[in-house]
This record gives structure tokens, sequence and C-alpha cells, in this order.
């Protein structure tokens, strides 16, 4: 099929991309403002795919200062969309350790002490210590609180209300179609296939879709993005080191709860110090909140489930929590690279961005306010080119587009979140340090670290939990857990004086229980596995098995000789085991043993 233009993916970039072009394609007389190429006669064609079953199922993201999407829709009323409300109070609070299980350093133990022993001087209640201000570079003021799976159906709403813009969901593009380096379009995936696509019964090869320019907003792990950066390498210097995963609870708090709409509370220093936390408040009594679990917390086994359940127990939140329920669950990795995972913008034929294309801070904890200013850029350059009649060639999609990024508030911005955090590789009190300096200076000083791949500042289980977990009890422990065929983390992370989880079948379930009560995880039959193991022999010989650990979705789990098995049916599509694998390729570091592909199915659930 032969369109004009193909975009892969719907998340806030897309959307920006084509709210913007769609309310541009026809003229107030209803006749086309600027005619197909692919279809003479016709309007522009504009088709774009997304892999999850429905808008607004595959992102996340909740606070932001919304600057972008009010540029795009000026008339924009919370009170139109579900779950939306004005920013209201912002707090920051420094979470202490109530049961003395986290990894602190002496610094930190001793910070801690003094705070405790100050506390009658302090904003100091339930373990917690309010911080009297919020950074500037943190705030939100005048911006939404938002479910962006919301968001989206809404904004995929007024886009297909155009008539001019066709997004089909529950359609990965399984790869872009390249000729001699020239992006062509792309191909959809395969159905009727099996575990490993071979072709089965009702197999239907993926439809060939050319385009003169596909536009990529795949996010921070997708397959097409993966594939451009094999293809046309990335920029010299440029790599994506830096990731977090993010696991988030939608929940309707008590009935009596005094969190007004709009309240935005970001925690630090518990459950590990590492570990960031949200908590923002919707109308209607519900609340989104969870943590990041980043790159640079060297533990073998980063388990968000668990510890954004323990994050949920800290009396300072629990106070506020309890008595609530679990409506919905999910997980979603983010590239936290910013200008340094930036790959090449275009190429002939092609333009990227969103997340993929470096443009989240990390500065101010923004994502979607970015993408979706990338989104409106590409959208203004492309009607430009159109009018113009030039070709989306690599350089006028240079002049037209990267000019635009380059001289807007998303550059000068992301000049100052580059280095914000490179103090975390030296531990959390410089990396808070080194965040503070380049937010108050505007990215001038910071705090200087280099961030190494990351499955080279993955340490050992005996190395992480040396002095606190004895080695003979570890190697109880791995025997134990290999007859129950079951991952470690839940046992070491009992031994090291984490108490046990209090289910109460509302709010505090199993994982299994929230894939299936929140995340409502489907998997469509006839589909080949995206989670694939590239080099068995490596997952032989791992000594972490990092990717069972930390899988979100409790899909990875230990398999016959070594090699983890994949289940499908509970991928939640976060990523975290395509970040995570501890082992790299032999044939390039950057990257690791675990093939990340388009796949279907996943959360069904558009709260996220
Ligand atoms: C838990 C969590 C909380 C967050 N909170 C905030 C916040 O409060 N504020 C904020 O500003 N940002 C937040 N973010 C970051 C924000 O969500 C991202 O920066 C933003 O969503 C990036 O938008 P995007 O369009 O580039 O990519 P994505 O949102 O990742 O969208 C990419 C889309 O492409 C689809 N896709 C991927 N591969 C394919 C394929 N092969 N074929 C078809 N479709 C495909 C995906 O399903 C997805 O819908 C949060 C992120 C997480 C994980
Ligand atoms: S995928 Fe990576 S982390 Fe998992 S077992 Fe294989 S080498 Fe180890
Ligand atoms: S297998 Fe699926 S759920 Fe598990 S970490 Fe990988 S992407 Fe996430």
């Amino acid at each position: 099929m032969d369109v004009d233009i193909v975009c892969v993916g719907f998340g806030p970039a897309t959307a920006g991309f084509l709210s913007t072009l769609s309310q541009q394609l026809v003229n107030p007389d209803g006749t086309p403002a600027v005619e197909s190429t692919a279809a003479p006669g016709l309007p522009l064609q504009v088709l774009c795919y997304e892999r999850a079953d429905d808008l607004g199922f595959g992102v996340s993201g909740v606070v932001t200062k919304a600057r972008s999407l009010r540029a795009t829709f000026p008339d924009l009323d919370p009170a139109q969309i579900p779950m939306a409300a004005a920013v209201g109070e912002e707090r920051m609070v420094y979470l202490l350790d109530p049961h003395g299980a986290s990894r602190r350093s002496l610094a930190m133990r001793a910070a801690d002490t003094m705070i405790r022993a100050c506390r009658w001087a302090l904003p100091f209640e339930r373990q917690a210590l309010k911080l009297p201000w919020t950074p500037s570079f943190l705030h939100k003021h005048g911006g939404l609180v938002l479910s962006m799976g919301q968001f989206m159906q809404w904004a995929g709403a007024r886009v297909q209300s155009t008539g001019t813009v066709q997004i089909w969901p529950g359609t990965p593009v399984s790869q872009a179609l390249i000729e001699k380096d020239r992006v062509v379009g792309v191909r959809l995936l395969d159905q009727g296939v099996d575990k490993k696509g071979r072709p089965t019964d009702g197999f239907t090869a993926g439809m060939d879709i050319h385009a003169a320019l596909t536009v990529v907003g795949d996010g921070p792990v997708g397959a097409i993005g993966q594939q451009l950066d094999v293809n046309f390498d990335r920029p010299p210097g440029h790599h994506v080191r830096d990731w977090a995963v993010g696991m988030k609870f939608v929940v309707d708090l008590p009935a009596d709860t005094p969190l007004k709409p709009g309240t935005v509370w970001h925690t630090f220093g518990y459950p590990e110090p590492e570990i960031f936390g949200f908590l923002y408040v919707h109308p209607d009594r519900v609340a989104s909140l969870g943590i990041f679990v980043p790159s640079w917390f060297d533990s073998p086994v980063r388990t968000a489930y668990r510890y954004l359940q323990h994050w949920m127990l800290h009396p300072c939140l629990w106070h506020y929590l309890q008595g609530g329920k679990l409506r919905s669950w999910g997980a979603k990795s983010l590239g936290e690279s910013g200008r340094r995972g930036e790959p090449h913008l275009v190429g002939d034929g092609y333009a990227r961005i969103g997340e993929g294309s470096g443009s989240t801070n990390v500065l101010t904890g923004s994502g979607v306010d970015e993408a979706w200013a990338t989104g409106t850029q590409l959208a203004g350059a492309v009607l430009e080119l159109l009018k113009a009649k030039k070709s989306f060639t690599k350089q006028n999609l240079e002049a037209a587009y990267v000019q635009r990024r380059r001289t807007s508030w998303l550059e000068s911005e992301s000049i100052a979140a580059e280095k914000s955090r490179d103090g975390f590789q030296k531990g959390f009190l410089r990396g808070m340090i080194g965040m503070a300096l380049a937010g108050l200076t505007n990215g001038t000083l910071s705090w200087p670290g280099n961030p190494p791949p990351p499955w080279k500042r993955i340490p050992t289980v005996e190395e992480y939990y040396r002095g606190r977990i004895a080695a003979r009890v570890l190697d109880r422990i791995r025997e134990e857990c290999k007859a129950r065929s079951s991952s470690l983390h839940g046992a070491l992370m009992d031994q090291a004086g984490w108490p046990a989880i209090p289910f109460d079948g509302q709010l505090l379930v199993s994982h299994q229980d929230a894939l299936l009560m929140g995340g409502k995880v489907q998997a469509p039959p006839g589909y080949a596995d995206h989670v694939t193991f590239l080099d068995p022999e490596l997952c032989q010989t791992c000594g972490t098995r990092i990717c069972i650990e930390a899988c979100s979705g409790q899909a990875i789990t230990p398999g016959e000789n070594g090699v983890p098995n994949f289940d499908r049916e509970k991928c939640v599509h976060c990523g975290a085991c395509y970040w995570n694998c501890s082992r790299p390729l032999a044939y390039d570091p950057e990257r690791m043993n675990i093939a990340f592909r388009a796949g279907t199915g996943g959360l069904h659930s558009a709260e996220n």
C-alpha cells in the first residue's frame, strides 16, 4: 500500500505530530490544503500504527507543565478530559527508613540520625521530612495532573474526528523498510505464526506500507528506533546508558481522604535511596502513585514490584493510602539519556520524535511535554516542506525539523539537563548535590561522572549483599529458589530484613493479581515472541539472571539449562528486561543479550 506519511506508535510525540498536522490538512471550504502524492487528487494520506490493543494502553506520564499541549489546544479545559486536574500543592518529601532494611551509606545514616534527633524543630512526621521548598526546576505550576492513557484517548478522538488521519491500534510495525539508506516505509507484523515466528495455519504476512515519510515515535524501547540505531548508528559519543523502570498503581483513595485533586508529591530516600517515588491526585479521589528504579541502582535484584509495595507501606504514604483500592497497574521504562542518547534525528525518508529521539528531561522529571513538542515541531516542518513541494530528504528535514528543535526551549532545557544526573554514578548524595547544582545554575555546574554501560555496573548477588547476608546463606537461598523454580529477590529481601507484605486483596495484592486485576494483561494468539534471548550460551553462564529478577510481569522465569523462559501472556511490554540484561553482545558492547521486538498485547488499561 502507498501513503504519504506513516507513523510508528501513538504516544504523546505522535499525538503532538498528528494533532498539529491534522488541523491544517483541509482548507476552511473543505478542499485539501495539501494534495497527496501517493494518491493524486486526494488529500494527504496519513496513517499511524499503534502496537497496543487500544489508544492509551501503551503510555504513561502524569504531571506535566503542559506548555506544548496548551500550545496545540489553547482552549484546553481539564474538566473535559477524564482524570485531569490543574496542578495544586507540590511537595518534596525525604523518606527515612522505618525498618532499617535499605542499603544506606554511612553519611545517609548520620543524616537520618540528625533528622530524628532534631525532629521537634523540623517538618518531620511519620518518618518523613517535608522539604521546606520545592526547587523551581521541578515545579509544575500552571500544569496538569493527567492520566496519560485517558488524555491519549481524548487526543486520538480529536485527531480522528478531523477525518484526515487514520490511527490503527493493535497493529505493531515489525520493521522499517530501508532501500539504499533511505527509509521507504514500514512492514507490519506477521500473523498466524508460532512463538518462533514460523508460519502456521492462517498465516498472513505483514503488509508493506510505502511512504515518502516515516515518522518514528515508538518510545524508549521501540523496535523501529532500535533498527534505525543499528542501521545508521548513533552520532559519535552518543549512547543510551541511563534509563529507569517506572511502575505505577492507580488507586481509589479512601472515602475520607484529605488529598485534593492536583496534589503533586515527589519522594526520595526510600525504599532504597536511589528509588524515587511520586503520588499525584486526580479528581474523584483517584490517585496515580509509583516508583522509578534507575539504571544506577547497582542491585542485581532490582525488583520494582516488591519495592513499590514497601514504598506504599511507608508510614508517610500509608497514612493516606490505607483503605484504598487498586484500580489499575502498569510498568514502562523511560529512556533517561536525554541529549546524550539522541540518535540521528532525521535521514532520507524518516524523522524521529519523542523519547526515542532523546527528548526526555531528567532534570525537570518531564517527558510528556517534550515528546509532544518534538511532534509539533516535526508537523510544522512537514507542512513547510509540503507547501514548498520539497521532498523528505535528510537535508530538507535537517533544515526544517532539526533546526526548529535546536532553536526551541526543548534544546536549551535539555542542555541544562545533560549532565545533571552524572553525580549519581558516584553515589546517591553526590547525585542529589549534582542535580541541585545543575538545576540552580541552569546546567553550568554539575557533579562530574561518566555513565558506564549498564551491564558493567551490575554487581553479583554476593557483592551486593556482602556484610549483610553470609555466602553460605546465599547458597542455601539460591538452592531453595532453584528447587521452587522461583526468582531470588523475594527471599533475598526477606533475609535482608524487609518485612513481609501484609496482602489485603484490595491494594496490597500479589504480583500475579496485579497483572490480572490491575493490568488486565492480554496477548492475542498467532504472534511470535517479542522477547528473545539472543545468545543462549551467554544465559547459561550468566551469574545474575537479572532479567528474571527485574521482570515487571513475572513473564521471564527460570528455564531449562540456564536459558530463561518467556511467557508472552504475562508481558506488559515495559522493556525492563531489554535494559537490565547483564551480559553484553560480543559484537556490540552497547547492546545486551535480549532482543525486544515489536509485539502485540500487554496492558489493557487506559488509566496509566
Ligand atoms: C511510570 C511512568 C511515569 C511517568 N510520569 C511522567 C510524568 O509524570 N510526567 C512526564 O512528563 N513524563 C512522565 N513519564 C515519561 C513519559 O511517559 C514519556 O516521556 C512519554 O510518554 C514519551 O512519549 P513518546 O510518545 O515519545 O513515547 P511513548 O509514550 O513510549 O509512546 C510510544 C508508543 O509507541 C508504541 N509502539 C512502540 N513500538 C511500536 C511498534 N513497533 N509499532 C507500533 N507501535 C509501537 C507504544 O505502544 C507507545 O504507545 C513517565 C513515564 C513512566 C514510565
Ligand atoms: S538474558 Fe541476560 S540477564 Fe537474562 S539470563 Fe540471559 S544473559 Fe543473563
Ligand atoms: S518480559 Fe515483558 S514484562 Fe518482563 S521485563 Fe520484559 S518487557 Fe517487561
